[in-house]
């Protein structure tokens, strides 16, 4: 199959982003959208994670020129509240998955410094220090400031901090769709119809010829991207990709939503997506520049849509927002909303791509939004069909290529599904009968024990790897953040004494416990937190006003 004819059905955020992505990086396509205006587009998604900076890059697209479009503002980490334990024993509790690749500046034992320094001194490194320890920018989002270090000369810049590829962004999706189809698409050539998908012509061998459309037109392409949302009229409708659904570990089935007025700016407009654990699920606090998107994500089978949306308004006006003023401005803000229940369908189709049908974005398939990966599960299955067709250029792609598209694509949703798991496996809660369930009453195990090639996350598994190699094994991802921060420790002193005796006899293995000196890395690092970091945070802008004199020049967020 040769491809220079393109044709994407759907024009929410997926459909535009892969229209931008494929016309820069293949400019030779002849690239046609058809969205219908029957069908509303999801209207949810706003937050995303570091690796929509491949996608950025890709596209070219500067932060200056797209975010003012978007209501945008930046996004540093994930804050999760209340995951660790029951907040009625211990009160309010966070802590972060940053953004970036680890600091080990005076930290000899790499990823271990933390593990170590907080069996030595509980007190002094809590859980939720970890993140802070490895990424100080963590005490920057905390303090609601934000820089660029590249603009600061050396003594003003925050360790390990890279703001091209640390931050990601809260945007307005539907917004960002609607920026690449005016600024990249249209001018560069995509063609756009706006139209109903009604039937498909297919050709003997079960390829799609062309798709037919209520207005009477006949669409042929070599290739059909299907951007039709969680109704997956190509991929599933026409093609039979078999759906594996993720409910069987993946306990939360539905979600309210809806938009806040900003009541203190300054404060309320964080760089960290805040995910707060409530009874039966969890709530997104998104800050936008112009609003908060927030939302309750549930389980039905502990509440019904109006106890949810009943818990979830108590929780706007609660002191756990980062609006704590009078009640009633609390109140009349949440008077003013609306609030819109989904059905959420996690899982993923187990073909992506199937003859010439690639399903991109909801069709394809979806997790829950606790780490931000709807949207990038759309620009990852971009970025992987666009470097096929960079690697295929002028050639034929053949059944090893869509093969390898969808193992990988397949490997990688499965390994987020895991991941996103561990949030709730991990927690201590047992003071709801939702949170009893995900904790104490449901196994994971068969999904965990039976050793599938994507769960590398298995916490035995990490400490062992991480001892061995005495270095951050990248598989892992995020998944160290999410055990530190839900409070394991991978080290125990059987542990750290078999080592330090092993290493005595082995001098090959690095890290040698005689010569650490735990008292003097402690210092280091709390030297380095009260006085150079806290000077530095100190002279900082907030974050509402970085934006405000670097990207939202003279716009109104009203
Ligand atoms: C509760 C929830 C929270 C989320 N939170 C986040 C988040 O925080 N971060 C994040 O990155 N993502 C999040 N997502 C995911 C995000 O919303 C989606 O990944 C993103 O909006 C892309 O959607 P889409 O374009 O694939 O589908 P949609 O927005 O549903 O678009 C489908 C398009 O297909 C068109 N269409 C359908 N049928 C036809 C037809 N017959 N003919 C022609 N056109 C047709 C429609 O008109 C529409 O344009 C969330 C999703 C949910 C459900």
């Amino acid at each position: 199959m040769k491809i220079n004819k393109v044709l994407i059905v759907g024009g929410g955020s997926s459909g535009w982003m892969t229209a931008a992505a494929l016309i820069r990086q293949h400019p030779y396509l002849d690239i046609t959208l058809m969205e219908s205006t029957d069908i509303p587009t999801i209207g949810v998604g706003e937050s995303t994670i570091g690796h929509i900076n491949s996608y950025m890059y890709a596209c070219g697209l500067k932060d200056e020129d797209w975010m003012p479009h978007c209501n945008a503002t930046y996004k540093t980490s994930i804050k999760f509240t209340n995951f660790r334990d029951n907040p009625g024993e211990i009160g309010t509790h966070t802590f972060h998955y940053p953004f970036g690749i680890m600091d080990f500046t005076d930290k000899p034992n790499g990823p271990m410094e933390f593990f170590r320094l907080q069996n030595k001194f509980p007190e002094d490194f809590p859980p939720e220090e970890m993140a802070k320890f490895y990424h100080p920018h963590v005490i920057m989002a905390d303090e609601n400031k934000m820089t660029k270090n590249e603009l600061f000369k050396p003594e003003m810049r925050i360790r390990g901090f890279d703001h091209k590829y640390d931050t990601a962004y809260h945007m307005d999706a539907g917004l960002f769709g609607k920026y690449l189809k005016e600024q990249v698409c249209k001018p560069e050539g995509v063609k756009h119809i706006i139209d109903t998908m009604v039937s498909v012509t297919k050709d003997g061998n079960g390829f799609i010829k062309s798709i037919n459309t209520k207005g009477g037109l006949t669409l042929e392409a070599d290739l059909f991207i299907d951007c039709t949302g969680f109704r997956s009229l190509l991929l599933e409708g026409e093609m039979g990709s078999e759906f594996v659904s993720f409910h069987d570990t993946l306990q939360n089935d539905s979600a309210v939503a809806t938009n806040l007025e900003y009541a203190d700016i300054e404060n309320e407009m964080t760089s960290a997506t805040n995910c707060t654990a409530l009874s039966s699920g969890w709530v997104w606090n998104i800050p936008l520049f112009n609003r908060i998107g927030t939302g309750y994500v549930y389980s039905s089978k502990f509440k019904t849509p109006e106890e949810a949306e009943a818990e979830f308004k108590e929780h706007l006006i609660s002191d756990t927002m980062d609006y704590k003023g009078p009640m009633e401005i609390r109140k009349a803000r949440l008077e003013k909303c609306e609030f819109r229940h989904i059905k959420i369908k996690h899982g993923c189709h187990k073909q992506s791509w199937i003859k010439n049908v690639v399903g991109i974005g909801l069709s394809n398939g979806f997790i829950e939004p606790l780490e931000s990966t709807g949207l990038m599960l759309t620009h990852e299955g971009i970025m992987k069909l666009s470097d096929t067709l960079h690697q295929k250029k002028g050639k034929k792609i053949t059944q090893w290529d869509i093969d390898t598209y969808n193992f990988t694509f397949f490997d990688q949703i499965k390994g987020f599904k895991d991941f996103i798991s561990m949030h709730y496996t991990l927690s201590q809660r047992d003071d709801t009968p939702y949170w009893k369930h995900v904790t104490q009453g449901f196994s994971y195990s068969t999904k965990m024990v039976n050793y599938e090639p994507s769960i590398r996350c298995v916490y035995m598994d990490m400490a062992h790897r991480v001892l061995e190699s005495n270095a951050f094994d990248l598989d892992m991802g995020g998944m160290i953040y999410i055990q530190a921060g839900q409070g394991y420790n991978p080290l125990n002193d059987r542990i750290i004494g078999e080592r330090e005796d092993r290493n005595r006899a082995n001098s090959h293995f690095p890290n040698n416990g005689d010569n650490w000196d735990a008292e003097k890395s402690k210092q280091a690092w709390f030297d380095y937190k009260n006085g150079e970091l806290k000077n530095i945070i100190n002279k900082l802008p907030t974050h509402y006003k970085y934006l405000k004199e670097n990207i939202h020049k003279g716009v109104s967020n009203g």
